[in-house]
This record gives structure tokens, C-alpha cells and sequence, in this order.
């Protein structure tokens, strides 16, 4: 049986408050295109322009908040801290740094794309 990498602990208490802050970012709604009034092309660019970048923002937080779901269910499974990639124990520094993180450092620099 390996040697947990991190206070599995720790590691939890980090994972669960990120997930707890990317659920109430991805909680805030959405302006819905309802409200918008006609007549002005100018404020309905504007208003598509930031309706995709809160999309993206979104898209972004959804995407981070699969990595740390993930995270936890390999906390659950006792796989935490080991690359997907290459199945290598994750240096605890790195893990202490970003708690959801998925591969080993060299992994991560070879650049290869994450499994899901
Ligand atoms: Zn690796």
C-alpha cells in the first residue's frame, strides 16, 4: 500500500472549499436575452459580446470543477496523488499547490492532454 502523498485531510478540506466556490460562481445566472430592447445594434453586440465571455467563464469554472470532482472521487477510491498520465505519485508540493491536479510535473511539461 503506497504512502499517501498529502493529509488526505488537507487535501479534502482544500478540494471541497474550491468545489464550494465554483459552484456558487457557476450559480450566478446568466443575463437572459430577454430584457434586451430593440433599435440599437451597438447594445446588442455589446450584450452578445459579454454573454460569451460569461460563457467561457463558465465553461472554464465547469471544466475546473470536473477536475476537482474528480479529485475527490479519487480521494473516495484511494487513488488521490498519482498521475493519470503515467500512474507516478504526484510530488506533494505540487499537489499542496494546486490540490486538483491530475498529473505528475512531467507529464504536465511534456504537455501531453489530460484523459478525462
Ligand atoms: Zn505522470
Amino acid at each position: 500500500m503506497a504512502q499517501p502523498a498529502m493529509d488526505p485531510k488537507a487535501a479534502r478540506k482544500a478540494l471541497l472549499a474550491e468545489r464550494e466556490r465554483l459552484l456558487a460562481e457557476l450559480g450566478e445566472p446568466i443575463e437572459a436575452p430577454g430584457q434586451m430592447t430593440y433599435g440599437s445594434q451597438a447594445a446588442a453586440a455589446t450584450f452578445v459580446f459579454e454573454q460569451q465571455r460569461d460563457l467561457a467563464l463558465r465553461d472554464r469554472s465547469r471544466l475546473d470543477l470536473h477536475k476537482v470532482e474528480t479529485a475527490l472521487r479519487a480521494l473516495d477510491e484511494g487513488t488521490y496523488g498519482t498521475c493519470v498520465t503515467c500512474g507516478n505519485p504526484i510530488a506533494p508540493e505540487r499537489l499542496e499547490a494546486i490540490p486538483w491536479v491530475a498529473q505528475c510535473i512531467d507529464c504536465a511539461r511534456k504537455g501531453g492532454a489530460a484523459p478525462r
